[in-house]
C-alpha cells in the first residue's frame, strides 16, 4: 500500500514535471480505452425529509500497478492537458451504459450531478452528450445536473450563454461547486442562474465549532435564499455537522456520515430501496 502511494506520488512528480506533458495525457488516453477510469456516485438527501434525492459522479482512476489514482491529481492534469472534455464525455456514457445494464430502474425524479469544466463550455459537444444520455436514459425518470467549478475560469462568451440556454431548455440544472472558494462566484451566479449552491467541504468542516465558518454558510444560505436557488452541503462526516447545518437551513446534504462514493450497482441499489 505504502510503496504503491510512493509510486503513485512519484508518477504523478514526473507527469507534472514533464512540460510537454506527452506521459499523463498518454496514460489518461490508455485509461480510458482500457476503462480503468470507473464512475462512483456519492448519495445526496434532502436535508428536511432525509430522503435520498439522487448523487455525484465522482470519477475513480484505478491504474494497473500505480494503484489509484486521486481525481484531485488527474482532474486538474486532465484540464491542463485538453483531456477533460474526453473523462466528460467518458462519464456521460459509462452512467447510462451501467443505468442500462442495471435494467433502467425508475429513479422517481432524481438528480445525478455531473462535474463540469470550463472546456466543456467551449464548444457543443456537452449539449450533445446531455441529450444522448436524456435519449438513454428518459424511461427512467432521473434528471441531470451539472456541477460547475471555479478551478478555470468560463468565461461568458456568447456560445458559453447558448449552451446555458440550451441546457435550461433540455431540462438541465446547473449547480456552483466549491461555492466561496474561487474568484467569482458572485459572476458565476449571474452568469449561470443554477438552481443549486454547493458549500464547499472547506466550509462544513467544524462548522459546528467555527463561527467564521458558521457566519460564511449563514451568508451563503441567505445569498442562495434570495436568488431561489436550494444548498447541498457537502463534505458532512458527523452527527453535530449535520445538525447544525440542518438547523441552518441547509436544503441538501452529502458526505461521508452518509455514505462515500460508491459503485453504481450500489448506488442503484440505494435508489432502488427508496420509497417514492
Ligand atoms: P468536488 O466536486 O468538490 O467533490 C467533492 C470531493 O469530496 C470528492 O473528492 C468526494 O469524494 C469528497 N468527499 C465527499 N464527502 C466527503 C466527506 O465527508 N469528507 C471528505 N473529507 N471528503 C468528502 P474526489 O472524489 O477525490 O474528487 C475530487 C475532485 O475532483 C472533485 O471535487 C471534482 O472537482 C473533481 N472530479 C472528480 N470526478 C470528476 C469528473 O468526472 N469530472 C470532473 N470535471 N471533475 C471531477
Ligand atoms: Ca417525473
Ligand atoms: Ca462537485
Ligand atoms: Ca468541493
Amino acid at each position: 500500500m505504502l510503496l504503491r502511494n510512493r509510486l503513485s506520488l512519484m508518477f504523478m512528480a514526473f507527469a507534472s514535471m514533464t512540460s510537454s506533458g506527452d506521459v499523463l495525457p498518454m496514460m489518461l488516453r490508455k485509461a480510458l480505452a482500457r476503462n480503468e477510469l470507473t464512475p462512483y456516485v456519492q448519495p445526496i438527501y434532502n436535508a428536511q425529509s432525509g430522503k435520498l434525492v439522487g448523487g455525484e459522479v465522482l470519477m475513480r482512476w484505478h491504474h494497473p500497478h500505480l494503484g489509484n489514482i486521486s481525481p484531485e491529481r488527474f482532474i486538474p492534469l486532465a484540464e491542463r492537458h485538453g483531456l477533460i472534455t474526453r473523462i466528460t464525455q467518458y462519464a456521460f456514457q459509462r452512467v447510462a451504459e451501467e443505468i442500462i445494464a442495471n435494467n433502467s430502474i425508475n429513479f422517481h425524479d432524481m438528480t445525478l450531478f455531473f462535474n463540469v469544466s470550463a472546456a466543456d463550455f467551449k464548444n457543443n459537444e456537452i449539449l450533445r452528450e446531455c441529450r444522448a444520455f436524456i435519449q438513454k436514459t428518459q424511461h427512467t425518470d432521473l434528471h441531470i445536473g451539472l456541477e460547475i467549478t471555479e478551478r478555470e475560469p468560463v468565461h461568458n462568451t456568447s456560445m458559453a450563454q447558448g449552451i446555458c440556454e440550451q441546457l435550461e431548455a433540455l431540462g438541465v440544472t446547473i449547480s456552483i461547486d466549491d461555492f466561496g472558494t474561487g474568484h467569482s462566484n458572485y459572476h458565476y451566479l449571474m452568469q449561470f442562474r443554477p438552481r443549486y449552491i454547493k458549500i464547499d467541504k472547506l466550509f462544513t468542516a467544524d462548522i459546528d465549532t467555527d463561527e467564521t465558518k458558521e457566519i460564511i454558510v449563514r451568508n451563503i444560505i441567505t445569498l442562495a435564499r434570495d436568488m431561489h436557488c436550494m444548498t447541498i452541503a457537502e463534505g458532512v462526516e458527523t452527527a453535530a455537522q449535520k445538525e447544525k447545518l440542518i438547523a441552518m437551513g441547509v436544503t441538501h446534504l452529502q458526505g461521508y456520515y452518509f455514505s462515500k462514493p460508491v459503485a453504481m450497482a450500489t448506488f442503484f441499489t440505494l435508489a432502488a430501496q427508496t420509497p417514492q
